[in-house]
């Protein structure tokens, strides 16, 4: 017999809500940000250098420049790459939308090359398809963690001229052909947002190879003034700073750069946990034959970061955005990874992209759903979140 679901006045699955994802933020965190707000320096210094300069070592990147959000990061990347009017960026419609709306702010045209059917990621060959004349830079996003086809995307690049910048927002730790994400490419951008797999409540950074892009990167990122403007308060010979160009106010403070140390000092231990929670999602889901999970790549090391799984909404009675409704009635939180940007309403009406340029990206737009994921959560959690998809698809199996 077939459940109530909790939408139609059933029992829900859980008693308590389960959320999609919260951040693990322990007595560490505490203790560093309390020292911060102890030390008299709130803004940009020596906490946000030591970010840096462990984040590089980490990753093995060059440069790290500690940013307010991925957002910031990847306009600066795009200002550092020198793009602006007149010049088309390639991305993938699978996304957030602020990796479409920075090319916009950057006065470029965002251009949408279809993603790969079984990874939802950029999928090279429509990549390749897509570059004109104007084209300046791609923007591979890995998506749920899992880093693109980096070789192929990297070679054709290289082959037409065109900068690569990851929006590496969901991937970091992740690694690609024996490199850690971050290294791979002449920028990429991480995210400290929130939810992201470690957190500075918000923030961002940008590892880059160049010298000179990184020093671009932090003086726009601080108004254009002069190097180590953040410096200005302090003992010794004064020198005002001057402004060298009209920059933007994204840096990162010493409050957020505190947590970020202590987050990415657990980074290893929140991978574990999260790579043997989708280890058990593919397990227990594979009785589900309504839903396909996106496709691991092994040897690359994804971060992770989302579990998404595509809903085949043909075999159901009701679409992805009732199936959600459905799961967080049962007290189980979900969220969708993406409905392609080219579909909102700002990108379809004002800027006039039609449906069609992007298929698999539209076709996944209505069908992802993606289920809790974070390393907080316990195998009790995870059950109750497989029983409530179950007891949904099998309430509204056609
Ligand atoms: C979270 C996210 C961003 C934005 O990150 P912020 O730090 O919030 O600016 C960009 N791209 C992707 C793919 C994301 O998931």
């Amino acid at each position: 017999m077939k459940a109530n679901l909790a939408l139609h006045g059933g029992t829900p699955v859980r008693e308590k809500f389960l959320p999609f994802s919260r951040p693990t933020i322990g007595p560490e965190e505490e203790q560093a940000v309390l020292d911060v707000l102890r030390s008299g320096w709130l803004t940009t210094g020596p906490r946000t250098k030591e970010f840096e300069r462990v984040f590089a070592a980490r990753l093995g990147a060059r440069h790290a420049v500690a940013l307010s959000s991925c957002t910031a990061a990847l306009h600066l990347a795009l200002l550092a790459a020198e793009v602006g009017p007149g010049d088309e960026v390639v991305t993938s419609p699978i996304t957030f939308a602020s990796t479409a709306n920075v090319i916009l702010h950057a006065g470029a045209r965002p251009v949408f090359a279809d993603v790969e059917p079984d990874s939802l990621n950029l999928d090279p060959a429509a990549f390749e398809a897509c570059i004109t004349p104007r084209t300046r830079a791609v923007i591979p996003v890995h998506l749920a963690g899992l880093p693109c086809a980096m070789d192929r995307i990297g070679e054709i690049a290289r082959r037409h001229g065109v900068t690569v910048i990851e929006d590496a927002a969901q991937a970091v730790g992740a690694s690609h052909g024996g490199r850690m994400v971050g290294t791979i490419s002449p920028l990429t951008c991480f995210s400290f947002y929130a939810t992201k797999n470690i957190t500075t409540g918000e923030g961002g950074m940008l590892t880059c190879a160049s010298d000179e892009q990184a020093e671009k990167v932090r003086l726009l990122a601080l108004h254009g003034l002069s190097r180590d403007a953040w410096k200005r308060y302090e003992p010794g010979e004064f020198r005002p700073w001057k402004v060298l160009a009209p920059g933007y106010k994204c840096n990162m403070g010493d409050v957020q750069a505190a947590l970020g140390l202590c987050q990415l000092a657990r980074l290893e231990s929140f991978q574990e946990r999260r790579d043997r929670l989708v280890e058990r999602y593919r397990a227990l889901l594979a009785g589900l034959s309504e839903v396909r999970p996106l496709a691991a790549r092994p040897p690359a090391r994804s971060a992770n970061h989302l579990f998404v799984v595509v809903l085949e909404i043909e075999r159901l009675r009701a679409d992805r955005n009732q199936v959600a409704t459905a799961m967080q009635a049962e007290n189980v939180g979900v969220g969708v990874h993406f409905e392609a940007v080219h579909l909102h309403p700002y990108y379809a009406g004002e800027l006039g992209y039609p449906r069609g340029i992007a298929p698999r990206a539209e076709h996944a737009s209505e069908r992802v759903l993606s289920l809790p994921l974070c390393p907080s959560m316990s195998d009790a959690d995870q059950d109750d979140a497989v029983a409530a998809l179950a007891k949904v698809l099998a309430a509204y199996r056609a």
